[in-house]
């Protein structure tokens, strides 16, 4: 391919920036601003701050990325619907690995405890929905006959609240606007652009629905209440419209709800059937059908003790939750670090490895090629290995630190990791991993961000979108749901596109 992205000039990019900045707020590929600190000349903007829209950051062009790469990662998402159904449930293995990270990670500790309660309640529903979400970076490996190969390799997986599938649509439709209208006039057109079809936001909304109907179709009525959907979202949310746009694609009553208000607004039937029951209003009584959470994945999500008690009684009711707590702990980085193990710590070569308890034998190949070297930081052989290298100042540089957490922002990068396990009691090393970093090939992209166009090297991290039904072995759901590109710029760890580092992006095939 000639440069790409084109070579633009100054009017060129004004005019591109204007277009995008109109495209975005009347197709809702927005955020709420963010609500400045109160001051007398704040106050009005802080008053406004909830009504308005401001544009997502974005990348002006759609970033070229491998046509085999993306194709691989969407010939996987079947088999990574179904390992991770596997693993839900399966809790003696869960149970495993929180007893593995619970000593240094509270957090993973408590989401245990509130699966026991239940556990000893007895679990009402047997149906859970996923909605998941498998990142990858490109890596370029070098094959035995000297080759360069481009390789997708995970980066993570998950179980809760993946977020901007409502925004990645519109961000696919944004960049096919200006492929039909704006680029083909530039001075130099860039002549081909194969834009994927991505309707992730119509098809994340399909999979709720479809948990709706799963749940009019095997939970007789028995107290005459509509139903509806809840989605359980966190104060002071900003990313307001990726959820909206999934909600709108949902045909049956949606109601959000903050977590923190959650006991005042539900209730749980005092019957064995415990249905949930939502109070609109404190007028209108619903039984609800599906929990879908964009919350309860950090710590601050938590900040007292009735925030678990909310959890609780969401986990005991009745309702298909998206995720259960077995689900989000399916999610945690401790479970990819032992799936990306090839044989159990005794390295017994007649063991089998973790992941052949979850998949079948043609599919482990396929999702073994994604994954990347991470070793655990316990006090196994290969932990004990793994902490001289997390505390080499030369070796740490090939690796991330991760705790078990969500949402970015938690990771400890090279030089950082070996000052920060230092603040670590070392018998609570094992709630960490430790992961090779995956190293994406160059590419270059202009980035629209606060009205500002940053251009340069960026990294771009591909996500795909799945969803899935399941009762046990019963698999009723295991289908696609679109894709997300996050692109950074390439001196930035982290990629987060809410935490401000990040840019919502679309693939260009190459
Ligand atoms: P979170 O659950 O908080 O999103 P991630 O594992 O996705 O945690 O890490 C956050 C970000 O850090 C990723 O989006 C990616 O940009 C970067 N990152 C994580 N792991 C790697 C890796 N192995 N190689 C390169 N970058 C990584
Ligand atoms: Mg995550
Ligand atoms: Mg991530």
């Amino acid at each position: 391919m000639a440069s790409y992205p084109p070579i633009i000039d100054d009017a060129e990019r004004q005019r591109l920036e204007q277009v995008v900045k109109d495209w975005t707020i009347a197709n809702g590929l927005a955020v709420r601003p963010p609500v400045p600190v109160t001051s007398a000349v704040a106050s009005t903007e802080a008053e406004l701050a909830p009504t308005l829209a401001m544009p997502v950051p974005v990348t002006l062009f759609p970033s070229a990325f491998p046509k085999s790469c993306f194709e691989e990662a969407q010939s996987l998402l079947s088999a990574y619907n179904k390992l991770y159904m596997n693993i839900s449930n399966d809790e003696e293995f869960l149970g495993q690995i929180v007893a593995e990270v619970a000593g240094g990670d509270e957090f993973t500790a408590k989401l245990w405890e509130v699966h026991q309660r239940v556990k000893k309640d007895g679990y009402v529903q047997k149906h859970s929905l996923g909605i998941f979400r498998s990142d990858y970076l490109v890596h370029q490996e070098t094959t035995a006959d000297g080759k360069p190969h481009l390789q997708i390799k995970q980066v993570e997986f998950n179980t809760i609240a993946a977020s901007f599938g409502g925004l990645s649509e519109r961000t696919s439709k944004l960049h096919k606007f200006l492929a039909a209208t704006e680029f083909p006039l530039l001075q130099s057109p860039q002549a081909s652009y194969d834009l994927p079809h991505n309707e992730s936001s119509r098809e994340l909304g399909a999979s709720i629905q479809d948990a709706f109907e799963v749940y009019s179709r095997t939970e007789p009525s028995t107290n005459g209440f509509p139903r509806c959907v809840i989605i359980l979202t966190q104060d002071g949310e900003r990313n307001v419209f990726d959820q909206r746009h999934i909600e709108y694609a949902v045909d049956a009553p949606v109601f959000r709800v903050p977590f923190s208000e959650a006991l005042q607004h539900t209730t749980v039937a005092d019957n064995p059937k415990r249905e949930l029951l939502y109070h609109h209003l404190g007028r209108t009584t619903f039984e609800v059908a599906v929990v879908y959470m964009r919350c309860g994945y950090d710590p601050s999500d938590y900040p007292t003790e009735t925030a678990w008690e909310a959890r609780y009684q969401v986990e005991r009711s009745n309702a298909i939750k998206c995720p259960t707590v077995l689900t989000q702990v399916a999610g945690c980085k401790k479970v990819q670090q032992v799936l990306a193990t090839p044989f159990t710590p005794s390295d017994d070569p007649n063991e089998k490895s973790v992941l052949t308890r979850f998949v079948d034998s043609s599919d482990e190949a396929g999702l073994r090629r994604t994954f990347t070297n991470i070793f655990p930081l316990d006090n196994s052989p290969s932990g004990l290995e793994a902490r001289k290298l997390a505390l080499d100042p030369v070796a740490c540089r090939k690796f991330v630190l991760k705790p078990q957490r969500e949402g970015g922002g938690n990771n400890y990068y090279k030089d950082k990791i070996p000052a920060h396990l230092a603040t670590v009691p070392e018998e609570h090393w094992a709630s960490y991993i430790l992961m090779e970093l995956i190293e994406p090939p160059p590419v270059s992209n202009l980035i629209l961000r606060n009205g500002q166009v940053e251009q340069g090297g960026v990294i771009c991290e591909l996500g795909i979108y799945s969803t899935c039904i399941w009762a046990g072995k019963d698999s009723l759901r295991n289908e696609s749901a679109g894709y997300l590109l996050r692109t950074k710029g390439d001196q930035s760890e982290e990629g987060g596109v809410a935490a401000g580092f990040g840019s919502m992006d679309s693939v260009n095939l190459v």
